[in-house]
């Protein structure tokens, strides 16, 4: 780095903001219970869910901490509602980023910015979903991606990831549409990544149990 050069700002991104320090586990998940995760083939992750329209209740607060120490648990990216069985527009995230930044957060009922035609510029990575416990396919993404919704106040919120924390965002929001990355590969890719899901789900589910009684949840 030379003189006059800034250096990057690798703080922790907390809802979006950079904060000046952050503990290691997240408060949500402190506080969170683990909940069992829904499977490819349940019917709630292949449906729209539900806007949230209360916001600032105890029951949002502790399903966003319930859906922190499942994610925790799963060794997760990010987790949506319906990915613990419940009916609403709600994800979590708690990621690092191509750049090193932990990204930290959660939004209810997200919309992602439209991106016009000519401007969609498309990265391939793998992508794997705790509810495909297994396989990692390449999936094409957007690289940077923007997502507005509200935080569990209803204050409104606007979150911009770019590289893995784009896809994350733009995986999570398909989750509260009703889309899994599956949707997105070609039918042969589909078939191969259900069928070593099969094989690989049993080792997947006893490896969350043993974290789940490591962290005494
Ligand atoms: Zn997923």
């Amino acid at each position: 780095m030379g003189f006059g050069e800034i250096a990057p700002d690798r703080r922790v991104r907390v809802q979006g903001e950079p904060v000046a320090s952050y503990p290691r586990i997240a408060p949500e998940v402190e506080r969170g219970a683990v909940r069992r995760i829904t499977v490819v083939g349940e019917e709630i992750l292949r449906r729209r869910c539900r806007e949230v329209v209360e916001f600032g209740t105890p029951g949002l607060a502790r399903l966003i901490d319930d859906m922190f120490a499942t994610n925790q648990v799963a060794e997760g990216a990010g987790l949506a509602a319906n990915q613990i069985d419940v009916d609403l527009r709600v994800f979590v995230w708690d990621m690092t980023d191509d750049w090193g930044v932990r990204h930290v957060g959660h939004i209810v009922n997200p919309v992602l910015d439209e991106v016009p035609a000519d401007e969609r510029e498309l990265v391939e990575e793998t992508e794997g979903c705790l509810s495909v416990p297994g396989p990692y396919r390449m999936v094409p993404r957007l690289g940077r991606a923007v997502v507005r919704g509200r935080d569990k106040e209803g204050k409104p919120l606007v979150v911009e990831g770019r590289g893995y924390f784009a896809r994350c965002l733009q995986h999570e929001t398909d989750h509260v549409n009703g889309r899994l990355y599956l949707d997105r590969l070609a039918r042969r890719e589909r078939k191969t990544a259900l069928r070593e899901m099969e094989e690989a789900k049993e080792e997947a589910f006893a490896r969350r149990a043993a974290n789940a009684a490591k962290w005494g949840k």
